[in-house]
């Protein structure tokens, strides 16, 4: 990666200070492996010919990483601690409350290098480093294959859009890297004390303690992801396209968790993926023009999680039917408990409530149906929004906003009229029949 690269985001204007260590504030891509912005610091470590300092900063994130989704996280930091600490660099997990530990910090740093998520939090957070730190701050994109920016300069309409934009670089940006490492030890620096990788209560405990409880079926970590994805590749890709809409056949990844949390980076899934020997171009589809999308609608929507986003089409035709009788009509501690007359619906709650995950076909009509059940289209996506994130363990990614807001009619386009639905895509329980064993989904669900 050269310094003019566009993964590169200057936060200030500000020069290099004289210190101790290079610090890199590791916020969004938690892994060491093709970690753009981790290498930038280890460069940057290695040209001022000093240590480099790896400092996370956990609570505050909105929406707040739940206890499920915490001890997944805390795997991966272990595995990373153990990283950190074999290629020499210095590691401390600081609560986001304790602003005095990291100012110290930064007081004592020649330059602060971050990583960029594209949600509201992760904006300020990048924005408060720009302010705050005293030296130069770099941000550096290394989540996306094409870095946002690079690939559009405004909030994409659809999927059609987006994807010759993106398609036309990729072959520049979808690219392997040697990771660099930093030639001087951090031995003998002192750290203020901070959180213990190793215990994911004490984690969760900075997060948000509330929430379902943590899952036993996935474990998190880049040994964990690398270990799926070989597995997905040799076994499901081939039959990704012909079978990717039926949940029951499960020929999915389940690498969502693993993307949510920065664990493996998109470009090692891409690049592993095109080398099968499977055709992967569906899969190519999802991972990088749909999920791309969502961080494109993110990055330039602040409002991207609000009813006013949606589209003036979905809003007026939504508005037009918002009388239509709901029948059933369902509240939302009855859709969270399952409670409907849609034995579908209520198998979907239960997998999502007992294993943090749903296919994707489930997911789109677990949407759709809340959004025909809730007495308002505002109510229902405040429902979908609120059960998406506390449940998944891949929630709180742009892919959640964008998808939920999907259901309403983003980067989608109107259909014929229905009831409640007016010209918004429908979902019904005739359609998911024709595409899988819908009886039999239900019988094995949790
Ligand atoms: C209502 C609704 C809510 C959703 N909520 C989330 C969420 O909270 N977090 C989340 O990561 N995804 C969400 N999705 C998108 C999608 O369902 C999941 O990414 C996918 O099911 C994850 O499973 P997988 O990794 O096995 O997918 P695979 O089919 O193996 O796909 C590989 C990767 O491609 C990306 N991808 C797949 N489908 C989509 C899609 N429709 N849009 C964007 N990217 C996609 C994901 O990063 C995924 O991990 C939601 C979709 C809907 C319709």
């Amino acid at each position: 990666m050269t310094d003019d690269d566009p993964r590169l985001i200057p936060l200030n204007g500000k020069t290099p200070q004289e210190g101790q260590f290079v610090l890199y504030w590791m916020d969004r891509a938690q892994r060491v492996r093709l970690n753009h912005a981790l290498s930038f610091a280890a460069r940057q470590a290695n040209r001022h010919e000093c240590p480099l300092l790896v400092v996370m900063r956990l609570g505050g994130e909105e929406p707040s990483i739940t206890r499920r989704q915490a001890k997944f996280m805390a795997e991966g930091i272990q595995e990373l601690a153990d990283e950190l600490s074999h290629m020499g660099a210095g590691f401390v997990v600081l609560a986001e409350a304790d602003d005095k530990a990291f100012c110290g910090l930064l007081g004592r740093t020649v330059i602060a290098i971050t990583d960029v998520g594209h949600l509201r939090h992760h904006r300020q957070r990048r924005a408060w480093l720009g302010d705050n730190a005293p030296c130069q701050a770099i941000a550096v994109e290394t989540d996306l294959v094409v870095p946002v920016g690079a690939a559009s300069d405004k909030a994409e309409y659809a999927a059609r859009t987006i994807r010759p934009k993106i398609n036309r670089q990729l072959e520049r940006f979808l690219v392997d890297q040697t990771d660099e490492r930093p030639q001087k030890s951090f031995s003998g620096i002192a750290l203020p004390a901070g959180l213990a990788p190793h215990d994911w209560e004490e984690l969760a405990a900075v997060c948000d303690e509330r929430g379902p409880e943590p899952v036993d079926w996935i474990r998190g970590g880049h040994s964990e992801a690398k270990r799926r994805l070989a597995s997905f590749l040799a076994n499901d890709l081939p039959r990704y396209d012909g079978e990717r809409s039926d949940p029951t056949k499960c020929r999915v990844s389940h690498l969502s968790p693993y993307l949510r949390f920065g664990q493996i980076s998109p470009i090692e899934i891409a690049l592993k993926a095109r080398a099968a020997k499977a055709e992967a171009a569906g899969f190519l589809e999802e991972l990088i023009i749909r999920r791309e999308l969502a961080a494109n609608w993110c990055h330039y929507r602040d409002d991207y999680d609000r009813y006013e986003a949606l589209p003036a089409w979905a809003r007026a035709t939504l508005e037009r039917h918002s009388d239509d009788t709901r029948d059933p009509g369902y509240t939302a501690a009855e859709i969270e408990a399952g409670d409907t007359s849609d034995a579908a619906f209520n198998a979907a709650m239960r997998e999502m409530k007992a294993t943090g995950y749903l296919h994707n076909h489930l997911r789109m009509y677990w949407a759709k149906q809340i959004l025909r059940w809730a007495s308002s289209p505002q109510y229902a996506l405040e429902t979908i929004i609120a059960l998406n994130n506390r449940y998944f363990l891949d929630g709180g990614d742009p892919n959640s906003f964008a998808n939920n807001l999907w259901a309403f009619g983003l980067h989608d386009r109107p259909f014929q009229e229905n009831a409640v639905y007016g010209t918004v895509r429908p979902m019904t329980q005739s359609g998911l029949r024709r595409k899988f064993d819908v009886d039999g989904y239900v019988k094995n669900a949790p």
